[in-house]
């Protein structure tokens, strides 16, 4: 069985340029990925871990819809909209407690209209389509910064199959919902050889798509790859979400000169009447 953790506050204003509020409710990751992991990196420093074995071992935080409870009336008017997550994986490969629990506080949220946008490298649930317990405005993300096998295996080696999670991903945009990709952190050619518009063509059916530069990584930084190839990806990238009538960002520093316009990415499409379509539902009993 999974461990577990108790958190005294769970809803936070995250700092990255595209966020808005962020729930982390679980410590730890077991996609364990080596670009390497910038959460991982943090809580290392700040001693809440002690190494990447202690990582891998993830603990679900037990209170959170407890606390989601007393910290949606209070932050409620100043959302925009929740992201799931940034320092852990919401759909965690083989992890099934933390889809669970994940599925509950996405149907929390979404109760009191507020919209969830999630990002995975692990395989969505077919029930996120019933719109009546989740809503029907949620944004669904994957990471997909390759399709080689063999690269994952050494940079995310125990996050889900790419093909897997595209397939995951097609399902909820075949039924209407609201999909998007992460191609971040995209790697340099001395770790991957790859064809960046094959990639986009896997997932041309998404609405959004992120790009961002790998950080933090020697060998990357010192293959001299950085300036130059990172803006003739953007260009590439750029061109081809025109071309396809897909939404974009760059993220910060990935290209010569940064683009705010598009940072609102996940903001502006919001409803002015939000309209989530839920049953009502009696409030969760913990
Ligand atoms: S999926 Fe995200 S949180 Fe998990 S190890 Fe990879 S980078 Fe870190």
């Amino acid at each position: 069985m999974i461990s577990q953790i108790k958190r005294k506050t769970l809803l936070y204003k995250s700092g990255v340029e595209y966020a808005d509020f962020c729930i982390n409710h679980v410590e730890g990751c077991a996609h364990g990925c080596t670009f390497p992991c910038y959460a991982m990196m943090m809580k290392i420093r700040c001693g809440v871990i002690k190494n990447y074995k202690e990582w891998l071992r993830p603990k679900i935080v037990a209170n959170a819809l407890e606390l989601l409870n007393k910290e949606i009336p209070r932050y409620k008017h100043k959302i925009k909209f929740v992201h799931l997550c940034f320092s852990t994986d919401p759909f965690m490969y083989k992890y099934p407690e933390v889809a669970d629990l994940t599925l509950k506080i996405i149907e929390r949220l979404n109760r009191d209209n507020i919209h969830c946008v999630v990002l995975t490298k692990g395989i969505y649930p077919k029930v996120l389509v019933n719109t009546e317990k989740y809503g029907e405005n949620n944004e669904y993300g994957i990471t997909i910064v390759s399709l080689d096998e063999r690269f994952k295996k050494r940079f995310e080696p125990y996050s889900a199959p790419y093909k897997d999670r595209i397939k995951s991903l097609e399902y909820l945009h075949e039924k209407g919902l609201k999909t998007w990709v992460s191609m971040e952190p995209y790697p340099t050619p001395n770790l991957v050889k790859q064809d960046l518009r094959k990639i986009l063509k896997e997932v041309s059916f998404v609405d959004k798509i992120i790009f961002g530069k790998l950080n933090y990584n020697v060998e990357s930084t010192q293959s001299g790859y950085n300036g130059e190839f990172y803006q003739v990806c953007t260009n590439i990238v750029i061109e081809f979400c025109r071309k396809n009538d897909i939404e974009y960002h760059i993220k910060y520093g990935t290209q010569k000169k940064d683009n705010r316009k598009t940072e609102k990415i996940f903001v502006k499409n919001i409803p002015e009447n939000l309209n989530l379509k839920y049953t009502k539902q009696p409030a969760l009993s913990l």
